[in-house]
C-alpha cells in the first residue's frame, strides 16, 4: 500500500495537473500561531475601540443632555428674572411723564423762585414716597437740578449739574431717557428714566426718576446672573465682584463716552477674566471665569431684553454636568467591560462545553473501540482455547496411541525374544528328550531282564532329566510375563540367576564375573580392590532388592547380557563383568564387556527405537529402547558409556526397595 502523499501526487499527474508543492498540503504551525496572535490582537483592539466609542458616546450624550437641561433651566430662570426686571422698569416708565405734565413741575422750571422750588420739592418728596422710587428730581434746561425728592437730606441733588448725563441729553432732545449708572452724588447705582417737561409745546426742563435695582443682587449666587448694557458692561450681577466689568473689551471711544457720562463713576472698566472654551448654538458658550484650569466653568446663555438694550446672561455651572457625564461614562465603561467579560465567560464556557462534548464523544468512541477489541480478542482467545482443547485431545489420543504402540512394541520384542528362546529351548529340550527316549527304552530292557538296580538308576536319571526340562519350560512361562502376577520388588541376585540360566548355552566359553561393590566403604577404598568382592549368585542377598517388576528387570538384564555376548563374539576370551552396587536409596547394575565398545556416532542414538548396527535378522534395534523405557517406568535410568580400559558398559540404576522380613520365594525352584 502506498502512502497517501504518493497516491495524491500520482492522481494529480494522471489528471494532467501539476503535483501540489509539499508546503501546500502541510499546515505551518508558526503561521497559524501568528494568525492566532493577530486575530487576538485585532479582537482586543476592536474591544478597546468599542469601549472608547461607548464611553465617548455616553459622555457626549450625557453632557449634551446635561447642558440642554441647564439651558432649559437657565432660559426659564432668565425669563423669570427678565420679566421681573422689566415689570419693575415698566412700572416706573410713566412716572416721569406724569411728573412732566404736572403744573408744579412746569412752574418751577419756568420760574424757579424759592416758593416754587419749595412746592416742587415737597411735591416730589411726597410723590417719591408714594411711588417707592429712589429719587425723583427735575433738571432745568441748563442741566442743574432745581428740585428733588431728597432735597432735605445731605445728599440732595438740588443744585447738582447733569448736563453730561445721557438721560438728560436724550430728554432735552425730546426723547425718553433711559440710563443705568452710578449716581454722581449718591454714588449709588440706579436706573434713570427721564421725560422732557413741556410748557406750551416747548421743552422747559427734564423730569427724572431714579430707581434702585439692588434687589437684583439677592438672586441665587450659585447660578450667577448678570445684566450687561448695550456695550457689554456688567452693571447688575448676583456676584458683586463681577460688577462694572465687561464681557468683551471695550473700544476706546465707547470707554471715553462712558467716562464722559460718568456712567459708572470714574472707576476703570476692566474685562472679566473669561476664557471661552466652546461656542454653542443659540447665544450660548462654555467658558471659565477666572484664570487657570481650576477656574469654575459655566454655561453662559445670553437673552436679549429688548428695550432697554440690555442683555441678561445666565451663568450655569457646568462642573456638575461634567461630573454626571463622567459618572455615566464610568457606569457605561463598567457595563461594557462587564458585558465583554460576560461574553468572554460565555464563549469560554461554550468552548469548554464543546470541548467536553468532544472529549466525551472521543471517550465513547474509544470505549466502543475498546469493547470491540476486547470482543475480538475474546473471540481470538476462545478460538485459541478451542484450538488448545483440540490439540490437548489430539495429544491425549496420540499419547494413548503411543502407549498402545509402546505396549505393542514391548510385546513384539517379547515375541522376538521368545522366538530366539524357543529355538534355544527346542535345542535344549531335544537332547533330554532323546536321552529320555533312550533311558526309557533301556529301562524297559533292564526290567525285562530283571535288572532292578539298573532300571532304578535309569529312572532316577529320567527324573533328573524331567526336572531339567521343567526348569526350561518354567523359564519360558516366566518370560511370557502373564504367567503370574507381577511384583513391584525384584531381587537382583535372583534376576541375574534366572537370566544366566536362560542364556546358559550362549554363555559357554565366556568369562562371566559377578562383583559386589561395597558403597559404604571409603571412596579411596572403593577404587581399590578391597571394596569389590565377588557376588555369589547362590546367596540370597535380601538387601539387594530393587523397586521394580522382577520380570521386567530380567527382560532388561537379558537384553544387556545378550548385547554384551553379541559384542564379545570373537574376543579371546570373551569377558563380561556384572557389577552390583547398593547405595542408600539406589541400586545399580553395570554390565561391562571387553568388546569393541560403542563408536562415537552410535552413542547418541543407542536408545532410539529400531536403531541397530547388527545385520538383518540379527537384531531389531528395540532392546535398549525398551530397556530404557522399563528403567524409566520403574523410576530409574539406563545409561551407556565406553569403559576407560575398553569395551562398553551399560549401567542400570533403580530405586532400592525396603527389606522385607518374610522369606524369599524363588520362582525357579517353586515352579519345578
Ligand atoms: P539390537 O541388539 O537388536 O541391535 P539393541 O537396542 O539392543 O538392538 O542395541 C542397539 C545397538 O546398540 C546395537 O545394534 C549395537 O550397535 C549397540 N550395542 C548394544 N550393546 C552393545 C555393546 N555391549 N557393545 C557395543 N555395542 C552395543
Amino acid at each position: 500500500m502506498k502512502p497517501a502523499s504518493a497516491r495524491s501526487s500520482e492522481a494529480s499527474i494522471a489528471s494532467g495537473g501539476d503535483p501540489l508543492p509539499p508546503y501546500a498540503t502541510m499546515s505551518d504551525p508558526h503561521r497559524s500561531d501568528f494568525a492566532n496572535v493577530t486575530r487576538r490582537l485585532l479582537i482586543l483592539f476592536a474591544l478597546a475601540a468599542g469601549l472608547a466609542a461607548a464611553c465617548w458616546l455616553t459622555y457626549s450624550l450625557a453632557w449634551k443632555n446635561g447642558v440642554d437641561t441647564l439651558r432649559r433651566n437657565a432660559a426659564v430662570r432668565a425669563e423669570r428674572t427678565a420679566s421681573a426686571l422689566k415689570s419693575t422698569l415698566e412700572r416706573y416708565e410713566s412716572l416721569p411723564y406724569l411728573l412732566a405734565e404736572h403744573p408744579i413741575v412746569q412752574d418751577v422750571l419756568i420760574d424757579p423762585n424759592p416758593a416754587n422750588v419749595e412746592r416742587a420739592n415737597l411735591y416730589l418728596e411726597d410723590l417719591n414716597r408714594h411711588a417707592r422710587a429712589t429719587v425723583t428730581y427735575i433738571i432745568s434746561l441748563d442741566g442743574y437740578c432745581v428740585a428733588a425728592s431728597n432735597w432735605r437730606g445731605p445728599g440732595s441733588f438740588v443744585g447738582a449739574g447733569y448736563q453730561f448725563r445721557p438721560y438728560f441729553v436724550d430728554a432735552v432732545k425730546g426723547g425718553v431717557g433711559r440710563f443705568f449708572g452710578i449716581g454722581t452724588i449718591s454714588q449709588a447705582p440706579g436706573y434713570y428714566i427721564s421725560q422732557p417737561v413741556r410748557r406750551d409745546g416747548k421743552i422747559v426742563g427734564v423730569a427724572v426718576v431714579k430707581l434702585d435695582l439692588e434687589w437684583f443682587q439677592g438672586v441665587d449666587a450659585s447660578e450667577p446672573l448678570v445684566v450687561t448694557d448695550d456695550h457689554g458692561v456688567i452693571f447688575l450681577s448676583s456676584v458683586p465682584a463681577w460688577k462694572y466689568h465687561t464681557i468683551r473689551p471695550l473700544p476706546g471711544q465707547i470707554a471715553d463716552s462712558i467716562y464722559q457720562a460718568r456712567q459708572y463713576a470714574q472707576q476703570p472698566i476692566e474685562p472679566l477674566p473669561v476664557t471661552v472654551e466652546r461656542m454653542l448654538e443659540g447665544n450660548a458658550q462654555i467658558l471659565r471665569v477666572g484664570g487657570g484650569r481650576s477656574a469654575p466653568r459655566y454655561l453662559a446663555s445670553r437673552h436679549g431684553m429688548g428695550e432697554p438694550d440690555w442683555h441678561l446672561i445666565t451663568m450655569s455651572p457646568v462642573d456638575p454636568v461634567d461630573a454626571d457625564a463622567r459618572k455615566a461614562t464610568i457606569v457605561t465603561g463598567f457595563g461594557y467591560v462587564s458585558l465583554v467579560l460576560l461574553a468572554f465567560y460565555w464563549r469560554m464556557r461554550r468552548a469548554r462545553v464543546r470541548e467536553m462534548m468532544r472529549s466525551r464523544a472521543l471517550l465513547q468512541k474509544a470505549y466502543a473501540e475498546l469493547n470491540q477489541r476486547v470482543a475480538e480478542r475474546t473471540a481470538d482467545l476462545s478460538e485459541a482455547n478451542e484450538q488448545l482443547h483440540k490439540e490437548v485431545a489430539e495429544r491425549t489420543r496420540a499419547e494413548q496411541e503411543l502407549r498402545a504402540a509402546h505396549d505393542e512394541l514391548i510385546q513384539t520384542s517379547k515375541l522376538a525374544a521368545l522366538g530366539q528362546m524357543a529355538a534355544g529351548i527346542t535345542h535344549e529340550l531335544n537332547q533330554p528328550l532323546a536321552a529320555l527316549r533312550s533311558f526309557s527304552d533301556n529301562t524297559r530292557v533292564l526290567l525285562e531282564r530283571g535288572d532292578q538296580a539298573s532300571a532304578r538308576e535309569n529312572l532316577e536319571a529320567i527324573a533328573v532329566l524331567t526336572e531339567r526340562m521343567g526348569k526350561i519350560t518354567n523359564q519360558l512361562k516366566l518370560f511370557v510375563g502373564r504367567a503370574r502376577p507381577r511384583s513391584a520388588r525384584a531381587s537382583i541376585v535372583r534376576a541375574l540367576r534366572n537370566v544366566v540360566a536362560l542364556l546358559q548355552k550362549r554363555l559357554q566359553g565366556v568369562e562371566l564375573e559377578f562383583v559386589l561393590i561395597d558403597a559404604a566403604a571409603d571412596t579411596v577404598d572403593a577404587a581399590a580392590d578391597g571394596a569389590r568382592k565377588p557376588l555369589n549368585l547362590a546367596d540370597d542377598h535380601p538387601e539387594l532388592v530393587a523397586s521394580c517388576d522382577d520380570l521386567r528387570l530380567e527382560q532388561v538384564l537379558i537384553n544387556l547380557l545378550g548385547n554384551a555376548l553379541d559384542a564379545t563374539t570373537g574376543m579371546s576370551p570373551p569377558r563380561i563383568t556384572i557389577e552390583v552396587e547398593a547405595g542408600d536409596a539406589n541400586l545399580s547394575i553395570a554390565v561391562g564387556d571387553n568388546g569393541p565398545g560403542i563408536p562415537d556416532d552410535v552413542l547418541p542414538r543407542l536408545f532410539e527405537p529400531f536403531f541397530t548396527t547388527k545385520e538383518m535378522g540379527q537384531g531389531l534395534g528395540l532392546g535398549l529402547a525398551i530397556s530404557s523405557s522399563i528403567a524409566r517406568d520403574c523410576g530409574g535410568s539406563l545409561v551407556a558409556r565406553n569403559a576407560p580400559h575398553g569395551g562398553a558398559s551399560f549401567v542400570l540404576t533403580l530405586r532400592r526397595a525396603r527389606v522385607q522380613a518374610s522369606p524369599s520365594h524363588d520362582p525357579l525352584t517353586a515352579g519345578s
